[in-house]
Order: structure tokens, then sequence, then C-alpha cells
């Protein structure tokens, strides 16, 4: 456990610092960070993930402070390489503390994996059929993974489905797999194929697909937290945070947006350990129709004390092992700095980094709107990209702050200012 997730002044220290302050609430060696430095994975680790590789893709990696799960506090390792997505995530998690942070929970670990059964004559004699043998069909899965079983893992149930479509009625098998520490994919879509010839047998007709889906719709986790008043800003800004939210439930063109602002802060924890963002991401979009209507995936309301709840439940397929997880040395740190030991544990921290990161977002929109905030990290962004040097960018930054001309052209003649030593 963090001993802490409130570190002083963490956002103005230097990198090196940083590091020591993290292994200091960690209590660990700050060895830890030798894993995200940039040789840590080169190239030819980066070929046994990868094909045709010719080098590695770099991104921020950082952490967000302040926040307290089910009443511990911990660390949250993000990695994106959108500005703002860190602090922000860390301002939430700050506003959420004197009501006791976020209370997270999930069920347990279940993937799906779907078999396609083609040119069937009797589809629903053949769901019969094959609900009928359903056990032997169980374990003939379970026999493909020993260790997913002595783990506590494997197939809990069978489940069997007719979907109509344009030329014919497919019978769909899902196997029910508990995934405990894993993402899964590889572990169920090895089961959908090893048992696709027995289920097509049953059925008296073809397998074709024979994949997960990855609408995880039984692996769900979930986020509750209650924003302090207050520190909100007031009455008004959680009436206009309320109008922001209702948007979004009602409108798609909104809910998109208030959603991709969930994702800034799911995506950027699942990339930092090695988790499958693809994944998630889908399992988000397809979680986010509500009666064939695409909506908000949070939910806000007034409590009976005036404050701001906050909720948010979607499928959170990420695992601690398989995948990239324990082969990236920075996602094996990651996961050290998140403290968790389970992969339920990490869903629900991926969880209340979404909360965080949304309810910061619809507060920033309510009160000042997104690009003041943004201004200063934007303005370095420009200079970096014209080549300015560490001084020239803060001389930059300050003038286009005061100007609040944050335009390339303007960077650039600037930059040739400083450089024919001139001033205007
Ligand atoms: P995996 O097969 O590498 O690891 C899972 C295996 O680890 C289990 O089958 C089990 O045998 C073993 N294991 C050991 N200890 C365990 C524990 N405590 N809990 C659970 N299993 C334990 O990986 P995976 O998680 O099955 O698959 C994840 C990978 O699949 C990701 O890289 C993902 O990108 C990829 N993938 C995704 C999709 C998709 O989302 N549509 C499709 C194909 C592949």
């Amino acid at each position: 456990m963090a001993e802490t997730s409130r570190i002083a002044d963490f956002r103005n220290m230097p990198v090196d610092e940083r590091r020591t302050a993290v292994a200091d609430v960690l209590g660990t060696d700050v060895d830890l960070f030798s894993q995200v430095n940039s040789d840590s994975f080169g190239p030819d680790d980066a070929a046994n993930l990868s094909e045709n590789v010719f080098g590695v893709f770099s991104l921020p990696l950082g952490v967000a402070t302040n926040f307290t799960i089910n009443g511990t506090d911990v660390l949250v390792p993000m990695a994106t390489e959108e500005a703002s997505v860190i602090a922000a995530a860390s301002n939430a998690a700050r506003i959420a503390r004197p009501q006791g942070g976020f209370s997270t929970s999930s069920t347990e670990p279940v993937m799906q994996a779907q078999i396609q059964l083609i040119n069937v004559a009797d589809p629903h004699a053949a769901r019969t059929r094959i609900l009928e043998r359903q056990a032997e069909i169980i374990d003939l899965a379970n026999d493909q993974d020993p260790k997913l079983v002595e783990v506590g893992g494997g197939v809990k149930g069978l489940e069997v489905r007719l979907v109509e479509a344009r030329t014919a009625t497919y019978v769909l098998v899902h196997l029910l797999v508990d995934v405990r520490d894993a993402m899964g994919a590889n572990a169920v879509n090895t089961m959908a194929e090893a048992v696709s010839g027995t289920v097509a047998a049953i059925a008296e007709g073809d397998a074709l697909l024979r994949i997960l889906t990855n609408k995880a719709d039984r692996r769900l986790s979930r986020a509750r937290a209650v924003f302090d008043r207050d520190l909100l800003g007031g009455d008004e800004v959680i009436d206009n945070i309320l109008h922001a939210y209702e948007l979004a439930a009602a409108d798609p063109y909104r809910a998109a947006t208030h959603n991709k602002g969930i994702m800034n802060g799911i995506s950027a924890v699942v990339l930092a350990t090695g988790n499958d963002t693809r994944a998630v991401e889908a399992g988000a979009h397809s979680h986010a129709v509500v009666d064939g209507r695409y909506s908000s995936l949070s939910t806000f309301e007034k409590n009976a004390d005036g404050d701001l709840v906050g909720t948010l439940e979607m499928p959170i397929p990420v695992g601690l092992v398989g995948g990239a997880t324990r082969v990236h040395p920075a996602a094996r740190a990651a996961l050290q700095i998140a403290e968790v030991s389970t992969a339920q544990d990490l869903a629900e921290m991926v969880v209340a980094a979404g909360l965080a990161q949304n309810l910061a977002a619809l507060r920033v929109l309510a009160t000042e709107g997104v690009q003041r905030g943004h201004m200063s990290l934007h303005a370095k962004n420009l200079a970096a990209s014209a080549g300015a040097t560490a001084e020239e960018t803060t001389i930059i930054v300050n003038r286009l702050i005061e100007e609040k001309a944050f335009r390339f052209d303007r960077v650039q003649s600037i930059l040739d200012e400083l450089r024919s030593g001139g001033s205007q």
C-alpha cells in the first residue's frame, strides 16, 4: 500500500526527484525506474511483440496522485501523449478525497468465446441438443487450459443463442470463462477452437468463427465517488456539470466526447500496464449503447447533502499475465507502482481513473472551458515542433501566453528574433 498518494509539489519536481518520491511512498527501491529508461526496451525486445519492427515508439509515463480507492491510497500509472490528462485525473482525485475517494467493485473476470455454427437445419433443436451435452463440452474446453483451472478459473457456463441474420439463422455457442488474472483472449480462443468440432457435430452443422466477444458485459467494473461541493466550486458549478452530463445522456454527439474523456483515463492506465487498449475500447463502445442508442457510460447526480455523485460501470478486460504485461519492462514497473495483486484490482483502478477523468473534464467544460488549461502545454508543444531549445521554449511559452497568440507562425518569428539576437 502506498504510504500516501498525496505528494507535495510532485508536478514541479525534476524527473529524478519524482522517481525518488514515488519510490519513497511505495517503500521500494528507485531501481524500479531502470525499467522505464529509454534503453530498457529496444528494437530487439520489440521484435518479440510485433512484426516488421525497426524501432520503438516511446510515450510519456507518469502517475496520477491523490487517489484513494476503497480506503487505500494508491498511485495510478498512466501512459498518454495527451497534455492535461494526468493532471486532470490527479485533480479530480483530490476533489473526491474529502468524501473518502473512490469506492469500487467488480464482477468475476468472465470472458466469453463465441462459436458460430452455419448450415444447421434445425437451429432450435440444435440449441437444445448442445445444452443437453454442455457438461461434456465444458470438460473438453477446460482440458485445454489446466493452468487456468488450477488457479481457480475455467469455463463456468455455456449459453446458446440463435441470431437471425439476413440469409440464415446462426446458432451461437457462448463459453463463459473465468479467466482470473488474464485478459483472456488467447485462453478463450483456444477453448473455442478446441470444442468447435464437437459442438458442430452435435448441431449437425459446420463451425465457422471461433473467437471471443469484446462485448465483455460479464466482466464489469464499477467506481463511485462523491465530489466535494466546495472543492468543485459551489452549487452553480454542480448544476452546470449536471447539465453537461444530462446532455451526454441524451445526445450521442455529446456522449461520444463525454465518453472520450472517460477513455482518456481508462486507455492511459490500460496502456501503461501493457494491456490491450483496443479490447477495452471495443468493450466500452458496445457498453455505451443503451436501448439501441449510444449514451454516456457514466452517471452524475446530486446527493442528499448537495454534493455531486458520479458512477461509472463498464467492461474492463485487463490482465496481470499474458500479452505484454510481463514482457514489457515499463508495464512491469507500472504494475508494481499500481500495487495491484489481481486483475480485478487493476480493472477497478482503471475504472476509477476513468471516472476521475470524466469529472475533471466536465468541471473544466462547465466552468472556464478546456483551452485555458491546455495553453501552456500547447505553447510548449509548438515551441518544440519549431526546434526550440529548453531555454528558448521558456521564453516562447511566456510570450505566447502574454500575447494569447498560440500560432506556429508566431513561434517561428519569436524564434527567429531570439536567434538573431533582436527583440520586438
Ligand atoms: P495468454 O494466453 O498469454 O495468458 C493467459 C494464460 O496464462 C492462461 O490461459 C493461463 O494458462 C495462464 N495463467 C497463469 N497464471 C494465471 C492466472 N493467475 N490467471 C489467469 N491465467 C493464468 O494471454 P490472454 O490473456 O489469454 O490473451 C491476451 C492477449 O490476447 C492480449 O495480448 C490481446 O491483445 C490478445 N488478443 C486479443 C484479441 C481481442 O481482444 N479480440 C484477440 C486475440 C488476441
